[in-house]
């Protein structure tokens, strides 16, 4: 085992803005206000003795960068309060952290039960890779809890998915679904990216694991690529900590700080860009050629379920131009501020066309049945103001209608 970074307590009564701030903190002997970034690939040790303490884990202290680092660590332990569980660590990108989540503990014969709607690169992991590793996978239509029912097997040892889930903000029931894995035996591996962990909790409502690409709103500023996996001490000891550390998928120091600084104001970027996310939606929804997909609006499918399982509806709208494909390059091509980029979460807007772009690779068929039309726009809501942003959405839409 590596070196354990000492464990701050959460301090009584901390609200998530506060930990945000101050969580995890390990100053060195210098006192500096600002978290150090450690740019060393390794740690020396006063003694052989030392050394061979270290190595036997009976000495706290770091090794090795692969293993653990103080800046790397720092962060571990303000996502790990944030989320509430009893072990974070973090991964070099969002895959890395939704790769080790799975194969750490899967294994040939097993089988793992997924949903269909699903982030490009999550749905490869679980549809094709894992299948050449003997890992059977069967994809369901997460919105339907009894699909999830039907899809267990003797051997189904997970559940994944993410909710809400991209670029139609799909959700599944946290609750339902994980008492079904349960009681078969399974654990539940929740992508939270889309919800932050401010709004959803899904250890809260039952889930096992949850993984993030801190890519998006915990930099929030376009940055670093980063990921992070918050689990049980059990499961970060009897899989994930091994795998991590003889695989590789690390988190740079340099990240890290990133990551800890955009940790900091994280609550705020969240909460104005939820707020305009709100806002646009609205007026989108006031078009008589436009329809609005976003978790906050009554008139979202799974409007009951949002707010049962979510305290904020997201940064993220979705909304489909009934003139299709013409209409929706007409309507990117005549944005000026809000610019065309497959990243979200950024404080930038930034908006896709997923037809062509994130689900290009899929068939047209595939595409239908996940509800992604040729129509469709996924709007990731920056902090701009919001009135410019509606000015440049409205110019966009005059645009669009003329074709
Ligand atoms: C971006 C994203 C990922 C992958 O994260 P990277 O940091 O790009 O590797 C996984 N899941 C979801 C839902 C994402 O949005």
């Amino acid at each position: 085992m590596t070196a354990k970074p000492p464990k701050s307590v959460r301090p009584e009564g901390w609200s998530a803005e506060t930990l945000l701030v101050h969580g995890g903190t390990l100053r060195s002997q210098f006192g500096e206000t600002s978290e150090a970034m450690f740019l060393t690939q390794s740690f020396v040790y006063d003694t052989a003795e030392q050394a061979e303490a270290r190595f036997k884990d009976e000495d706290p202290g770091f090794i090795y960068s692969r293993f653990s680092n103080p800046t790397v660590a720092m962060f571990e332990e303000r996502m790990r309060l944030l989320e509430g569980s009893e072990a974070a660590r973090a991964t070099a990108t969002g895959m890395a952290a939704v790769t080790a989540a799975l194969l750490c503990f899967l294994k040939a014969g097993d089988h793992i039960v997924a949903a269909r709607a699903m982030f490009g690169s999550c749905l490869y992991v679980a549809q094709e890779l894992c299948p050449r590793f003997g890992i059977t996978c069967t994809l369901v239509d997460g919105r339907d809890t009894g699909a999830w029912q039907r899809a267990v097997r003797p051997n189904t040892k997970a559940f994944f998915f993410e909710t809400p889930a991209n670029p139609t903000l799909d959700l599944v029931d946290i609750a339902a679904v994980s008492r079904i894995a349960h009681a078969a035996g399974a654990l539940v591996v929740v992508d939270n990216v889309f919800a932050t962990p401010l709004l959803q909790k899904p250890l809260q409502h039952g889930a096992d694991i949850v993984v993030y690409s801190a890519t998006k709103h915990i930099d929030g500023q376009g940055r670093c690529l980063g990921g992070v996996v918050l689990c049980s001490e059990k499961f970060l000891k009897d899989n994930l900590h091994t795998f991590l550390r003889q695989t590789g998928p690390a988190m740079s120091p340099f990240n890290a700080w990133v990551m800890l600084k955009g940790l900091e104001t994280l609550p705020l970027r969240v909460r104005a860009q939820c707020e305009t996310a709100a806002r646009i939606a609205d007026r989108l929804a006031e078009q008589p050629d436009v329809r609005v997909l976003y978790c906050g609006r009554p008139d979202f499918p799974q409007a009951e379920l949002a707010r049962r399982q979510m305290t904020g509806f997201g940064t993220l709208v979705t909304f489909e131009l009934k003139g299709g494909k013409a209409a929706a390059f007409r309507f990117l091509n005549a944005l000026s501020l809000i610019r065309i980029s497959n990243n979200l979460g950024d404080a930038k807007s930034l908006i896709t066309h997923p037809a062509t772009t994130t689900h290009q690779r899929l068939k047209p068929e595939a595409r239908a049945e996940l509800g992604i039309s040729d129509g469709m726009l996924r709007l990731s809501v920056g902090l701009e103001a919001s009135t410019d942003l509606a000015a440049d959405i409205d110019r966009a839409l005059a645009a669009s209608r003329i074709g």
